[in-house]
């Protein structure tokens, strides 16, 4: 779908154009959104929705509000982006407050920056309410830090997403560092190949690493191995839900949920 052309007056029959918040719903829970983030909700006239976004959250929207579901769930395909994009700009020509729900934080591998580029270049009033992403409710979770004093001093967000099956080499330096915390996202499916990258740019094999399936939620999985070792254990345990991955000392520092016994430790 080509990108709709700005318009130079609203077409709606108030004369109102509307607004569009990017909101963050955190990692399931909505108790762990900000209160910004659950007043956006609950006031939408419109919502648009991801896949990761939990049923609770979703209950939270006034029964008329019109909610689209935009990610893919049960085996229904996800809009394009351009689709997504279009429909915000349509809904909030109509004078609606328009809420684009994203799980975790918007910022964070969320598509903020091209959604709120391409509403500005709409004329459309954008606002962005953070929200807890992954690596911090796995961290806040199963009690251990991202960042820790003279061990991890720098924190990188990573995406594993293998474009093409070719891992881009020139960014692995960062991801090396041992003095680095790596939280990588969308790395489930990969982490086999990742993770021997990883250790072939120079990553050390017996670095701690863990895995946190569903975080934030009652159901949250630990999954602990060292890095080497961790493509393995995670497959073994079958994650069928989002998995984000930690790699770096801090991980070590890991320990049984909040609320029950989830971990499936395989100690390094
Ligand atoms: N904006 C989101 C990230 C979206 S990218 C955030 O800030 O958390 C999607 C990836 O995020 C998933 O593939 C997974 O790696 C991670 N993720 C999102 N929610 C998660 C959860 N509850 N538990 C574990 N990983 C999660």
């Amino acid at each position: 779908m080509s990108e709709p052309e700005p318009e130079t007056e609203t077409s709606t029959a108030t004369n109102r154009m509307g607004r569009v918040l990017l909101v963050g719903a955190g990692p399931g829970p909505a108790d762990l959104m900000t209160v910004r983030a659950q007043q956006a909700v609950k006031t939408a006239q419109a919502l648009l929705y991801d896949a990761l976004v939990a049923g609770e959250v979703l209950e939270l929207a006034a029964a008329a509000c019109v909610k689209i579901e935009t990610g893919k769930r049960a085996g229904r395909a996800s809009m394009s982006q351009d689709a997504i994009n279009a429909l915000m700009l349509s809904l909030a020509r109509r004078g609606l407050e328009v809420v684009r729900l994203k799980g975790g934080d918007p910022s964070v591998f969320g598509r903020s920056g091209e959604e709120t580029a391409f509403l500005a270049r709409h004329g459309v009033e954008v606002e962005v309410i953070p929200g807890v992403t992954a690596a911090s409710a796995a961290a806040a979770q199963f009690g251990f830090p991202l960042t820790h004093r003279s061990q991890a001093r720098r924190l990188v967000f990573a995406t594993a997403r293998v474009e093409h099956g070719v891992l881009a080499p020139e960014s692995w330096p960062a991801l090396t560092d041992p003095e680095a915390t790596l939280a990588l996202y969308m790395a489930r499916d990969s982490l086999a190949v990742v993770g021997q990258a990883l250790i072939a740019a120079g990553r050390a094999p017996d670095t701690a690493a863990l895995a946190v399936e569903n975080a934030g939620r009652p159901e949250a999985r630990l999954i602990r191995a060292d890095l080497a070792a961790l493509a393995a254990a995670v497959q073994s345990a079958g994650c069928t839900g989002p998995v984000v991955i930690v790699v770096g000392d801090v991980a070590a520092l890991a320990e049984a949920g909040q609320g029950g016994d989830k971990a499936c430790a395989t100690p390094p």
